[in-house]
């Protein structure tokens, strides 16, 4: 029987990844083959006929963090934390037009010669246009992450939500890997993550997403097809909202 594509419940989402997603078991950079795996994910809910765009993080090359504890100025550190979020995000490009799908990279930090300039209205017109959009360089600022990131884009995407996809399928109450017994949330508040210290997003991303009403959707990038089975309705997975 053919494999048709369930109906999806949304029509504009931005998925956000980590860096560390990217690099398999390898422990640092880039591992092509998980690449490509995710790219399949994101290409099944293409195909389905809801526009994406992503965020990816830079923690699996770079975060300035680690490199202001090391001595290294901040926001010199962050910017090369940025700066990685781009070849992660050009590595995405690649896998996902190997699977014949059109997109395009963005940087908040203009990089003529390497991608797009972020162009707010231009963005809006490829995602109507059924490219695969994936913003690089974060917010473009030092201080903040790709969390943060992610939101604003979403919100400037007018997405219906943001899709954590996470190596656990919600948010617990505790670490699901060292707890037999931490329990998964169906559903929470914005509030509940900060009462409770949840691990979602940093609280600036949190409360951005708070302030705009803008719905987090935390589900296992793991399971295979459980990017297109979410989109769906199906699955389990946590939904964070006001
Ligand atoms: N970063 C930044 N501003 C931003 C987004 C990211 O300065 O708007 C820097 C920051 O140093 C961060 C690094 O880029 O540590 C990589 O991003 P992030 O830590 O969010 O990556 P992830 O943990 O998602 O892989």
């Amino acid at each position: 029987m053919a494999d048709t594509p369930p109906n999806p419940t949304y029509k504009r989402v931005l998925l956000k990844i980590s860096g560390e997603a990217l690099m398999g078991n390898t422990g640092f950079g880039l591992h092509p083959p998980t690449v490509e795996r995710i790219a399949r994910e994101v290409k099944s809910v293409h195909d389905m006929g809801v526009e994406v765009c992503m965020v990816i993080g830079g923690g699996n090359i770079f975060r300035g963090l680690q490199g202001s504890a090391q001595g290294m100025e901040r926001t010199t550190a962050d910017y090369m934390g940025m700066l990685a979020t781009v070849m992660n995000a050009l590595a995405m490009q690649s896998a996902l037009e190997g699977l014949g799908i059109f997109t395009r990279v963005i940087s908040a930090i203009p990089m003529d010669q390497v991608c797009e300039p972020y162009i707010r209205r231009r963005a809006v017109r490829h995602l109507e246009k059924k490219r695969v959009v994936i913003f690089a360089a974060g917010t473009g600022n030092p201080y903040f992450t790709t969390d943060t990131a992610a939101t604003l884009r979403a919100s400037e995407m007018a997405c219906e939500a943001i899709f954590m996809g996470k190596q656990v399928d919600g948010v617990y109450d505790k670490d699901p890997k060292k707890h037999d017994d931490a329990v998964r949330y169906d559903s929470i508040t914005y509030d509940d993550v900060f009462s409770k210290n949840l691990k979602v997003m940093d609280a600036s991303a949190i409360a951005l997403a708070r302030d705009n009403d803008m719905p987090i959707v935390v589900f296992s990038l793991d399971e295979p097809g459980g990017f297109r089975g979410i989109l769906a309705g199906q699955g389990t997975y946590t939904r964070v909202h006001s």
